[in-house]
């Protein structure tokens, strides 16, 4: 158990994630691990509390990544998980949710973090990648092909605990369709990497959101077309699925930073040799450079740069529009693949957010309320108010106002402990 120990902290402005504002001169009151208030007075006097003063900084929920491999890059870059779940804290990421892995493996680094929750952020576990035949990751991939079998395979998957099943990009309508009933029955939130599954069936069968901003754009391409840099986004099919992922209320996780440090823009200087890459361990480090090298010849000529650049400028150029037609964004790294680094890279993330179209208010919301809602933990984590778990964190300037500032950490608190 983290030490219980009360927590005052005073004249503290405080990001409201329902509002999107930021209230000044607020006393935030932290005992046994949760809020017990926050307003303009102290309206609880704890005993033995410890006091931090809150004048000229700035109070956010813990944020959340709402996509992260825990095991399944573990191999490529000779690190488990153990080493690099601290950078998550260090970072002000208090919670991740895995989108994809192997459950046993994912239970014992549950119970790594259980017991290290100084040294742990929250983890919200998911299925294996739910593929056709054969699988794309050997790994941490489980074909699924008839759907007769889908009620036990998700029985099993709720009885591991993980709270989010992943579609993965073999599997066809008849199965996805009878995963989402299944899942849904058990509590289970369902989410997609789409390929054989397309968006627009998925959305209308109810799945809860899609993983990659390509889990939107593949489905609005019309055939025929020469490269994805010329996508048209006003398309009629682009603005009929958006408007239907909007009206069925699922929410959409770009990954940005996975698309522009690791698929497309590995190559360039700005991306790979990001400050933030000094944080990940070397070995980790290591394994993203041979990446990199290995794939110079194929994806990452020089002579495709223009084109790449443009692409991945379509990728955020369709985040501002969905932000802009009402869709629930989330926000997620995909950290550890290459150069996203764990923790700091959902600060690119919102950087890359903002620079789509989306203010820092919303860019924030989606790091704390978006992602808690879609590990249905909105009740418990997500915001600064009376009852949540005491999971914030202080910086030292206004990230409304720049949204880099979320890296101007002075502490993390988790579970009403300051972890750093
Ligand atoms: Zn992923």
């Amino acid at each position: 158990m983290l030490a219980a120990a009360a927590i005052v902290i005073r004249a503290v402005s405080v990001f409201d994630t329902e509002s999107g504002v930021m209230r000044p001169d607020q006393t935030v009151v932290v005992e046994d691990g949760r809020i017990t208030s926050a307003a303009a007075r102290q309206l609880r006097k704890p005993k033995r509390a410890q006091v931090i003063d809150g004048r000229g900084r700035f109070l956010i929920p813990g944020l959340i990544d709402a996509h992260v491999h825990l095991v399944h890059l573990s191999e490529a870059s000779l690190v488990t998980a153990d080493q690099f779940l601290p950078m998550f804290l260090d970072a002000g990421v208090t919670s991740v949710r895995s989108t994809g892995d192997a459950v046993p493996a994912q239970k014992l680094i549950e119970r790594f973090a259980a017991d290290h929750p100084d040294r742990s952020p929250r983890l919200f576990l998911c299925s294996p990648l739910i593929d056709g035949e054969p699988v794309v990751h050997r790994d941490v991939g489980r074909a699924l092909t008839d759907p007769a079998r889908v009620p036990e395979f998700v029985a099993g998957m709720a009885q591991w605990g993980v709270r989010t099943l992943k579609i993965y990009v073999g599997i066809d309508r008849t199965v996805g369709r009878r995963i989402i009933e299944e899942g849904h029955r058990h509590g289970l939130m369902v989410t997609g990497h789409l390929g054989r599954y397309r968006a627009q069936d998925a959305v209308a069968d109810g799945i809860d959101s899609l993983e990659h901003i390509w889990s939107v754009f593949n489905f609005i391409l019309p055939p025929g077309l020469d490269h994805r840099a010329n996508a048209d986004l006003s398309s009629p099919q682009a603005v009929e699925l958006i408007q239907a992922i909007k009206r069925r209320g699922v929410a959409v996780n770009p990954t940005l930073a996975v698309f522009r440090n690791m698929i497309l823009l590995a190559d360039q200087p700005e991306y790979y040799r990001h400050p933030d890459n000094a944080t990940a361990p070397e070995r980790m480090r290591e394994s993203w450079i041979k990446y990199r090298q290995a794939r110079m010849p194929t994806s990452l000529r020089p002579e495709t740069l223009a084109l790449r650049m443009r692409e991945f400028n379509k990728y955020q150029q369709l985040t501002g529009i969905l932000h802009r037609e009402g869709v629930r964004l989330l926000a997620g790294t995909d950290a550890p693949e290459p150069f996203c680094p764990p923790g700091w890279s959902l600060h690119q993330e919102l950087e890359m957010l903002v620079e789509s179209g989306l203010s820092p208010a919303a860019a924030l919301q989606a790091a704390t309320i978006n992602n808690a809602r879609i590990v249905n933990m909105n009740h418990e984590l997500g915001g600064i108010a009376p009852g949540r778990i005491a999971d914030m964190v202080l910086l030292s300037a206004d990230p409304l106002l720049d949204i880099r500032n979320t890296r101007r950490i002075v502490h993390v608190i988790k579970g009403g402990a300051v972890v750093r």
